[in-house]
């Protein structure tokens, strides 16, 4: 169960009838971010899976760990997995997609990257309540082409990550299939597409300013958990 009341919503408020499900995360789909945390390309998709209980709506203010280090912003294409009954698969895929949206892969980085030392598991860096930040679905019919998307972060007045899905390593259509090999994508899922660069550190009081280019666009503000 998500907490608090988060249910997947279209933008012109509609409640989508799906359940909320698990969130199958991408690392490492953009070039220019892999080299800005100095990571390696991938020779496969690297998955990681966020739970339903850390969804948390992007039009309600961020509430994350003081206490933890620096929790960086990734802003990404989320996609809200269909029904077969309802909804068309995406073109070139047998998935079917009920909504676009943006996600923000909210991230420990300190932890993150304390973890990778020890070669342990990324999930208390990813998984953590209010870690994954879902906006209200645009319908597929809007979208001509899902890898022309324009993804824009801005920061206090400050543009952050200004990136286009066209710079996937791995486009979407093939994401889900390979996602579908290993956790079978179930309605209501939601995947988050991997960040372009430019990600940062969140403070309190931020003003935040989250856009997919010419679809829909949101404004967050981010508080310190009491
Ligand atoms: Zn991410």
């Amino acid at each position: 169960m998500a907490p608090a009341g988060y249910q997947h919503r279209y933008l012109d408020n509609d409640i989508v009838e799906l359940p909320v499900g698990k969130v199958v995360c991408v690392g490492r789909n953009y070039a220019r971010h892999i080299e800005e945390l100095k990571n390696k390309t991938p020779k496969e998709p690297v998955l990681f899976i966020k739970p339903a209980s850390s969804i948390v709506s992007l039009e309600k203010p961020l509430t994350l760990p003081k206490d933890k280090g620096a929790c960086h912003f990734e802003t990404e294409l989320a996609l809200l997995i269909g029904d077969p009954n309802t909804d068309s698969p995406l073109p070139g895929s047998n998935t079917c997609i009920a909504g676009y949206g943006l996600g923000l892969d909210l991230t420990l980085r300190d932890i993150q990257e304390q973890l990778k030392v020890e070669g342990l598991p990324w999930e208390k860096a990813k998984a953590f309540d209010g870690a994954c930040v879902i906006s209200p679905f645009v319908k597929p019919d809007v979208i001509e082409d899902v890898q022309s998307i324009q993804l824009r972060l801005t920061q206090n007045g400050t543009i952050r990550q200004d990136s286009n899905t066209a710079s996937m390593i791995t486009p979407v259509s093939t994401l889900l299939a390979y996602i579908n090999t290993w956790f079978t994508l179930q309605p209501g899922d939601i995947v988050l597409t991997g960040t372009p660069e430019g990600v940062g550190p969140l403070e309190s009081g931020d003003r935040l300013e989250v856009e997919l280019v010419g679809l829909c666009r949101f404004q967050t503000r981010v508080n310190w958990k009491r």
